[in-house]
């Protein structure tokens, strides 16, 4: 059974919403063991969207719309479906008299318009929305597949994902699919994925690189039975002998958390100092509910004069080698360390721009203070002060489980 997902609707074309009912509907389809190999986007223009079912149709058992099930004249989603089907469109009686008496209760005045939201293609039947006037539809063609018909609106549509969509489509997919992401830091996309250049091109499983900020996760994945899952696993484990070294977590953990876990694990602390980061480090850390069993604070140090009371940066360091530098980042990190009482200080100071001296623009001392000893290490990131910054915070993380590890 193969799916294919068309959205609806002028406004994701021009980017001022992101589909994400799409994405959303394209892990369950993986779940429930039907994939898809293409996904349309089109504007709310009916001769488009007619050409986009064709093509759907052409190469997939099963379409599903998202959009463009409203009442107004720009919702033709399902008249474009009623044409490709060759269905003549059937108003229901029935639900005309429920959207009427929804709409008095409201107090709301009944036009005409409204009318359109109980019209369907012939042979089809209604899938219930729980949250607002646009029923769903699923029209039935030839074996199990058929064109299912879904609202817009996030807050209307992911419930009927988990609800009378799941039990629609469940049972008409094969075997679901198994993912293992492990996820990796220190390590180019490029370079990691040239170390498996066999594995990149299998099928059984297919093992894909995703570059995410500061990371590289490798999507492994096979059918999810007994021979898939063993594949799944022997290529985890070839991956994970190579280029164990990179490999922080698997599929839903984060960096923060193995971070976390690591200094909890040892009953250590950690503090930090942040100059250019703003706070960015603190604030991935305590995403993760109990942190402060382990991360207990920091300073955010953006002047000089809060560097050398609050962090003891010394008056010379400040003067001579100045708050971009090695002794500087180091002092910070001891800093921390001390005045909070921790049993790692790690610091942030560089430059994000767009201002810097001349030829130091995205210089970034990064610094990690522990019980006996001190290092700070120059980082030189391009881009502009936003990935500057984010790459500063994914570094700091980085060089703190390399050294936790
Ligand atoms: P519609 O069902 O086309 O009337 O869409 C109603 C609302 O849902 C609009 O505000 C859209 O921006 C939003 N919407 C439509 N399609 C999507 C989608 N695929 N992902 C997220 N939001 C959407
Ligand atoms: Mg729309």
């Amino acid at each position: 059974m193969h799916a294919e997902i068309i959205s609806v609707g002028t406004e994701l074309l021009l980017g001022d919403t992101v589909d994400t009912n799409a994405a959303a509907l394209g892990q369950r389809l993986a779940e429930w063991g039907i994939h898809h190999r293409h996904r349309q986007t089109v504007g709310d223009h009916q001769g488009r969207l007619v050409e986009a079912l064709h093509l759907a149709q052409s190469r997939a058992e099963m379409v599903i719309t998202i959009g463009g099930l409203g009442p107004t004249e720009d919702d033709l989603t399902r008249y474009a479906i009623a044409e490709v089907l060759g269905r003549p469109m059937v108003r229901d009686e029935a639900v005309v008299r429920r959207l009427q008496a929804f709409f008095r209760s409201r107090g709301v005045a009944w036009v005409e318009l409204n009318g359109r939201q109980a019209d369907l293609p012939e042979g089809g039947e209604w899938v219930a929305n729980a949250n607002g006037t646009a029923l769903g539809f699923w029209v039935p063609t030839e074996g199990c597949g058929g064109v299912l018909a879904l609202p817009g609106p996030p807050n209307e549509f992911l419930p009927m994902l988990d609800g009378p969509v799941r039990e629609l489509l469940r049972g008409r997919g094969g075997v679901p699919l198994y993912r293992r992401t492990l996820r990796f830091v220190g390590v180019g996309e490029s370079l990691l994925a040239a170390q498996f250049p066999k594995l990149m091109d299998g099928e059984r499983p297919t093992v894909a690189p995703y570059a995410k900020p500061g990371e590289v996760h490798l999507r492994i994945a096979d059918a999810d039975d007994e021979a898939g899952r063993e594949r799944v696993r022997q290529v985890e484990q070839l991956i994970r002998a190579k280029a164990g070294e990179h490999c922080y977590g698997a599929d839903e953990e984060t960096l923060p958390e193995v971070i976390l876990a690591l200094l909890r694990r040892e009953r250590q602390t950690l503090a930090v100092a942040e100059s250019c980061t703003g706070g960015g480090i603190g604030a991935r850390l305590t995403e993760v509910p109990g942190a402060s069993d382990a991360f207990v604070g920091g300073v955010i140090s953006y002047t000089e004069a809060v560097k050398h009371a609050h962090l003891g940066v010394p008056e010379a360091v400040l003067e001579g080698p100045g708050a971009v530098s090695h002794e500087c980042a180091v002092a910070m990190a001891q800093g921390a360390r001390e005045r909070l009482g921790a049993t790692w200080g790690l610091s942030v100071t560089g430059y994000a721009g767009p201002d810097a001296p001349e030829g130091r623009l995205g210089e970034v001392w990064i610094a990690l203070a522990g019980p006996d000893r001190a290092e700070a290490v120059r980082f030189a990131f391009r881009g502009d002060r936003r990935t500057v910054r984010l790459r500063a915070v994914s570094q700091a993380l980085t060089s703190l489980w390399q050294a936790l590890r």
